[in-house]
């Protein structure tokens, strides 16, 4: 009789020590604590975790996977990332054709783990890449990064806002709230950048990194070509004359690679590196604080430093 006991404790040690997630799991937790606990929410990207932490507030900080200057097409998926994610009510991702790395992760998610595709949410529009030929190399059929289009990012706000609200119905009000005030705040953000930009619709100019197409899109500029570098495979002869041909045809000043791109490799493309003004976009904020603001300091990130070049004297 007492190995009968000995044996059954012994089990339940092992069943807490083995299982946490099942001994801790949402069913089993009493109704009260269930409420309390704010939900854990993961973010793949600085822009999409700026979304969730506006809509979250003063609820709880997302945690986010890809920080500092890495560009995310080729983002490698570490242990601890997999733990992250793992251990996450809620998985806020743009598509899985942009954070592919994700696609390993999730058949092994919990069951009460909920991955959110936010570029499949209700009002997100998808739109072709500029660079329909070098397309395919590792975007989609469409251009993945929808975060750039404002008009976008408002109805990403609003399906995080319903997902959280759904995860975490005690505190729908507040998602609620956030959400509406951060919407206006992006509105307002981006109808000063569409009056800041207004006056250089027609600049011509192109990108060594084709993501801005959205970004062309809600305020009407003039990209006249973009090439996507992809370190796999380099781009061939009559792609480089081609850039150069559209350059002189079109009279672009302005060249435009992000941080992460060698800016001696951009150069070494351009036939005449010196009539060109090769200047830096951040598509993802990488250098900027994580956080509610990143997503806005994004956006005017793009327009300020398109503005310098567009006014710069020489060109
Ligand atoms: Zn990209």
């Amino acid at each position: 009789m007492r190995n009968y006991f000995t044996a059954i404790i012994f089990n339940i040690i092992i069943l807490l020590v083995m299982s946490p997630f099942a001994a801790f799991s949402e069913e089993e937790k009493p109704d009260a604590e269930k409420k309390s606990s704010p939900p854990a929410v993961v973010a793949t990207i600085k822009p999409i975790h700026s979304l969730v932490s506006a809509v979250m507030g003063e609820i709880g900080k997302p945690e986010l996977l890809i920080e500092g200057q890495v560009s995310e097409h080729d983002y490698t998926f570490k242990p601890s990332d997999m733990k992250k994610v793992q251990s996450a009510d809620v998985v806020f991702f743009t598509s899985m054709d942009l954070e592919t790395f994700l696609v390993q992760a999730i058949p092994s998610l919990n069951k009460g783990t909920l991955a959110v595709e936010l570029a499949a949410s209700d009002g997100v529009t998808r739109q072709a890449p500029l660079d329909s030929e070098f397309d395919g190399h590792e975007h989609g059929s469409y251009d993945p990064h929808i975060w750039l289009s404002p008009e976008n990012a408002i109805a990403m706000v609003k399906q995080i806002k319903k997902i959280l609200a759904m995860k975490d119905p005690k505190n729908r009000g507040i998602y609620e709230m956030n959400a509406k005030k951060y919407i206006s705040k992006i509105s307002a953000s981006s109808e000063k950048i569409t009056l800041k930009l207004s006056p250089f619709k027609n600049v011509p100019f192109i990108s060594f990194h084709d993501a801005y197409g959205y970004f062309v899109k809600s305020y009407g500029l003039n990209q006249v070509a973009a090439v996507s570098l992809n370190p796999e495979s380099a781009l061939g002869a009559e792609k480089i004359s081609d850039i150069n041909a559209v350059i002189k045809r079109k009279h672009v000043y302005c060249v435009f690679a992000d941080h992460s791109y060698n800016e001696d490799s951009v150069k070494k493309i351009l036939n005449n590196p010196d009539r060109v003004k090769l200047a830096t976009l951040d598509p993802l904020g990488g250098g900027l604080e994580k956080g509610e603001g990143a997503y806005i300091a994004i956006l005017d990130g793009i327009a300020n430093n398109l503005l310098s070049c567009f006014t710069d004297e020489n060109r």
